[in-house]
């Protein structure tokens, strides 16, 4: 970059900061994190604001916790993370780590990782924690925003999605149609079909003992960590092709063969049936279409 277009941009930014600034005074928005309000001071408020939201997701349905509830999720979170449980969903051919998940990815049930039982890492089951949903154990649904993997009958996950169970699907039966289990044509960024991917838990001795890395990121905190799912490094955010991380390529495919990770997804055998009943459903659509 010239001088002469740094100083350009330098000039732009001050402007820019004096007017805010101007705006601000205007307006009486003058936060002093160091202020008292309550007890606390405003930087400590916000601090436990994203503590809550970290730990807590939307699993209380839209109403505070009470404070005995709440202290009761803060004791597990600290006890679980010493060996907290690191998520991914994994290329069970390659042994890819495809997709790490964070607080904020979706499970098919439509709730966050962070609204799940992140803290059961004994048995692995993390259920989710909404009230009323049935989801038994956290299950990484592909896409963000405006984009979600769809069923080969053409229709959103969503349809497929009963009390956070996945069983047939509602808009297929409305026209008539069956559908009676979600089935994806997708294919992840690593060139294998999502039939052949799968949700899978590890905790941090388990991934230690493969040689894998276990530091936190996700906000940093201890408090937080064991909600974090499987965040280490910044690059961890990107799919695994894409990952700057001199151990996910060689040490994830070198774990295959470990089979103590739990899958929340089913099997490759049954993911094998899978694609076959979904390539008959293939083939029924264009035999109609004829
Ligand atoms: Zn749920
Ligand atoms: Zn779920
Ligand atoms: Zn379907
Ligand atoms: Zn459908
Ligand atoms: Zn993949």
């Amino acid at each position: 970059m010239s001088r002469a277009l740094f100083e350009r941009g330098l000039k732009w930014r001050k402007e820019r900061d004096a007017k805010i600034r101007e705006k601000r005074k205007e307006k009486g928005l003058n936060v002093q994190f160091g202020a008292y309000v309550d007890g606390a001071t405003v930087g400590d408020h916000i601090d436990s604001y994203w503590e809550y939201n970290r730990l807590v997701g939307e699993a209380d349905n839209g109403e505070l916790l009470s404070e005995k509830e709440y202290t009761k999720l803060k004791e597990l979170a600290a006890k679980t993370s010493h060996n907290r449980l690191f998520v991914f969903w994994k290329c069970l051919a390659t042994g890819n780590e495809c997709q790490v998940i964070g607080p904020d990815s979706r499970c098919f049930c439509g709730h966050s990782y962070k609204a799940h039982a992140w803290y059961n890492i004994d048995t692995k089951k993390v259920h989710c924690r909404v009230k009323g949903c049935k989801c038994p154990c956290f299950d990484y649904v592909v896409g963000h925003g405006r984009f979600w993997i769809k069923c080969s009958c053409k229709c959103d996950h969503a349809e497929h999605v009963h009390n956070g169970v996945m069983k047939w699907c509602k808009r297929c039966r409305k026209r008539g149609k069956e559908c009676t289990q979600f089935y994806s044509p997708y294919s992840c960024t690593c060139g294998r079909p999502w039939s052949e991917h799968a949700t899978i838990f590890e905790t941090k001795a388990e991934r230690k003992a493969l040689g894998k890395r276990v530091e936190n990121l996700g906000m940093g905190a201890a408090s937080t960590a064991a909600a974090c799912g499987g965040l280490t490094t910044f690059s961890s955010l990107l799919p695994e092709q894409e990952r700057l991380d001199e151990f996910a390529s060689s040490s994830s495919r070198g774990s295959r063969n470990n089979e103590q990770n739990r899958i929340s997804h089913a099997p490759l055998a049954l993911l094998k049936k899978k694609t076959k009943s979904a390539r008959a459903i293939g083939r029924k659509e264009t035999l109609r279409k004829k």
